[in-house]
Order: structure tokens, then C-alpha cells, then sequence
């Protein structure tokens, strides 16, 4: 538990691009589970990105309003973070058992790494679950329109790279 006694919460991850699943879990993570969420915004070795870390905070805070929550880019390790800014809880977002393994170890090398932190799940919203960044990247790229899947904002800003890259 934080100083203050407010239950503060991280919700990590490469949101390259943000979509609706995302919002959804920091919506109800707010609402039902901590007093501070701080987005966090990794840079994810394994993937290829469409947007830059700074460019991904940028989105979700406009997204989100830029009064009404801290977005961070993440430099370093998570436990880290965490313990900066004395988080007492990741949360994390599952939508089917393909998630499973992945999440699932590294909740578990986190704890490893200290102790003091707790992953929680929030199980993804039916209408969601099938939402991924990887695919909205991919559908995009082959002209579609994601607007369903990120928002309309969000979709221009994914149009708008694609258009500048090509
Ligand atoms: P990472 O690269 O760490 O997997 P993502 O940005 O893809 O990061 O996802 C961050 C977290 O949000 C993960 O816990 C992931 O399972 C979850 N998540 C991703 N998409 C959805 C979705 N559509 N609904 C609910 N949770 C999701």
C-alpha cells in the first residue's frame, strides 16, 4: 500500500497502437480496483513497432484526456517502476488461454523479482476478447479500416503513419 493509502495500480504494456481492449481494462481497473492507475507505455523488444513509445503515450493520453491520467513511458524494468512509484498491484489483461503462458510467467518472474507486487487480471470484455494490436496493425497495413477496433482517433492517427511511411 502506498503512503497515502491510495491503492495505486500500473497497467503495462507496448499498446502499439492502443485499441479498445486496452481502454476497456483501464476503465474498469479504475473503477473497481485501484484509486491511481498509471499507464505505462514499454518498449517490447520481441515486436516491431508502428509507433514510438513517445508517440503511444501520446495517443493514450489524448485518448484518455490528458488531465485525468499519468501515462509514462517505461524505461528499465517494471518491478522498478513499481516500486517508484509505489505501486501495489500490475494489472494485466487476459483475453483467451493463448495469453495464458505468457502472462502467466511473467507474473510470475515479476514476483520472483520482488516480492511486494501482485499481478491482477481482469478478464477481457466479451465484445473485445479478439482484439489484438498485432492485428489491427496487420489489417491496416492492408488498407482496412480498424476504426472498430481503436476508435475513430486512434484510426486516423494509425492512417496518418501509414500514409507518411509508405
Ligand atoms: P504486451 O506487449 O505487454 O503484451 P499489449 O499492449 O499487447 O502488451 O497488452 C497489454 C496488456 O493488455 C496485456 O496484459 C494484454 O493481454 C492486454 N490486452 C491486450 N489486448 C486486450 C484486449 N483486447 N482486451 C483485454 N486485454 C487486452
Amino acid at each position: 500500500m502506498s503512503q497515502t493509502n491510495q491503492r495505486v495500480g500500473i497497467y503495462a504494456g507496448s499498446f502499439d497502437p492502443p485499441t479498445l481492449g486496452h481502454f476497456d481494462i483501464i476503465e474498469r481497473a479504475r473503477a473497481k480496483l485501484v484509486d491511481k492507475l498509471i499507464v505505462v507505455v514499454a518498449h517490447n523488444i520481441n515486436k516491431s513497432s508502428l509507433f514510438t513509445v513517445q508517440e503511444r503515450v501520446d495517443l493514450v493520453r489524448k485518448q484518455l484526456g490528458k488531465d485525468k491520467i499519468e501515462v509514462c513511458a517505461l524505461d528499465g524494468l517494471l518491478v522498478d517502476f513499481a516500486n517508484k512509484v509505489r505501486a501495489d498491484v500490475i494489472v494485466r489483461g487476459l483475453r483467451a488461454v493463448s495469453d495464458f503462458d505468457y502472462e502467466f510467467q511473467m507474473a510470475g518472474m515479476n514476483a520472483k523479482l520482488d516480492s511486494n507486487i501482485e499481478t491482477v487480471f481482469l478478464m477481457a470484455k466479451e465484445n473485445y476478447q479478439f482484439i489484438s494490436s498485432r492485428m489491427v496493425k496487420e489489417i491496416a497495413m492492408l488498407g482496412g479500416n480498424v476504426d472498430v477496433f481503436v476508435g475513430s482517433d486512434i484510426g486516423s492517427a494509425i492512417r496518418s503513419k501509414l500514409n507518411n511511411d509508405c
